[in-house]
C-alpha cells in the first residue's frame, strides 16, 4: 500500500496502477461505515484509492474542525488488510495553496436541509471532491447514504460537470441498535449515546405509518417531530420528507423517498436518514 502526501507523489503512483480505480473520499477517523465503502469498490474495482483529508472548506468557523478526530496510524492499520492500492493524505495547504480561489459550487440542490442550517458547507464538500476527481482520475467512487443530500449534491455535481466518474452510493452501516456510524459519535458520552438513539427511533416511527399506508408527508413529518420532542437530550433541527432526488418537500409520497433529520444531542450534531422506494 502506498502512501502518498503530495500531489506530484499522488499523479506518481496512480500512474502505476490499473486505471479501472475505485476513489474512496474519506476525512479519516475511520469506522466500519467507511470500511464498507471501500470493500465495495475493492469488490469491483481493480485498483482501489482512499483519500483521508479533513477539508477546511466543508466546516463553518464555528464548527468542530479543530477538535475532528484524527488518527491516521489507526486508519492505515484498519485499511492495510482490505488490500487499498493508494492512500492520498494531502494537507490543507496542497489542497488550497496561498492564493486558492476557485470553487464548485451546486445551485437550488444545496440550500435546502443541511444547506439551510450550514450555508458554506457544499461549497467546500463540492470543490475538494472535484478536486480529488482531477487529481485522482476514478472510474467510479463510493459515498455512503448517511450523507443522502450530499450523495445528490456530488450526483448533480458529475453530471452537470461531465466528469466521466460512476457514482456508487453505499447504504448506512449501523451499530448493533441502529445508531448509524459516524467519526462524531466519538463525542457521545454517557445518557447522550442513548439519547442519540431518537434519531432511529423517530426515522423508524414514520416508516412504520409508511408501511401501514400513510401516504401524507406532513403527517411523516410530524410523527418524527413528536419522537424528536419527547426526548429531553434532543434538539430538532430540522426533520424532512422529500423526493429523494430533487430534495424537494413532499405532499405525499408517491416515488423514491428521503425521511432524513438532524438533531443536536447536547453538542453534538447528529443527521440520519431512510429511504422509502
Ligand atoms: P466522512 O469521513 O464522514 O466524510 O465520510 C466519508 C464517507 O463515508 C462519506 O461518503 C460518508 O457518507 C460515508 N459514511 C460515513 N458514515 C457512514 C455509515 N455509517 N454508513 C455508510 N457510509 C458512511
Amino acid at each position: 500500500m502506498i502512501i502518498a502526501t503530495g500531489l506530484d507523489e499522488l499523479r506518481t503512483a496512480r500512474l502505476l496502477l490499473d486505471p479501472e480505480v475505485g476513489l474512496v473520499p474519506t476525512m479519516g477517523y475511520l469506522h466500519e461505515g467507511h470500511l464498507s465503502l471501500i470493500r465495495k469498490a475493492k469488490a469491483e474495482c481493480r485498483s482501489v484509492v482512499v483519500s483521508i483529508f479533513v477539508n477546511p472548506t466543508q466546516f463553518a468557523p464555528t464548527e468542530d474542525l479543530a477538535k475532528y478526530p484524527r488518527d491516521l496510524e489507526r486508519d492505515l492499520k484498519l485499511i492495510e488488510p482490505i488490500g487499498v492500492d493508494l492512500v492520498w493524505n494531502p494537507t490543507p495547504e496542497i489542497m488550497y495553496p496561498s492564493g486558492y480561489q476557485t470553487w464548485v459550487e451546486v445551485d437550488a440542490l444545496t440550500k435546502r436541509l443541511e444547506g439551510a442550517m450550514r450555508p458554506t458547507h457544499f461549497k467546500g464538500v463540492t470543490t475538494v471532491v472535484a478536486k480529488l476527481f482531477n487529481a485522482v482520475q476514478p472510474q467510479r467512487a463510493y459515498f455512503g447514504q448517511k450523507d443522502a443530500q450530499q450523495a445528490a449534491v456530488i450526483r448533480r455535481m458529475t453530471r452537470d460537470l461531465d466528469f466521466p466518474v460512476e457514482i456508487v452510493v453505499c447504504p448506512i452501516v449501523r451499530e448493533p441498535d441502529g445508531l448509524a456510524m459516524s467519526s462524531r459519535n466519538k463525542y457521545l458520552e454517557g445518557d447522550d449515546r442513548k439519547a442519540a438513539l431518537v434519531l432511529f427511533r423517530a426515522l423508524s416511527a414514520a416508516k412504520d405509518a409508511y408501511q401501514a399506508g400513510e401516504r401524507d408527508a406532513e403527517v411523516l413529518r410530524r410523527k418524527m417531530k413528536e419522537v424528536i420532542q419527547a426526548e429531553p437530550r434532543a434538539q430538532m433541527q430540522y426533520v424532512s420528507c422529500a423526493d429523494y432526488d430533487s430534495l424537494e418537500e413532499l405532499e405525499s409520497v408517491s416515488g423514491k423517498t428521503l425521511l432524513s433529520m438532524a438533531v443536536l444531542i447536547g453538542k453534538t450534531r447528529l443527521i440520519d436518514n431512510f429511504v422509502l422506494e
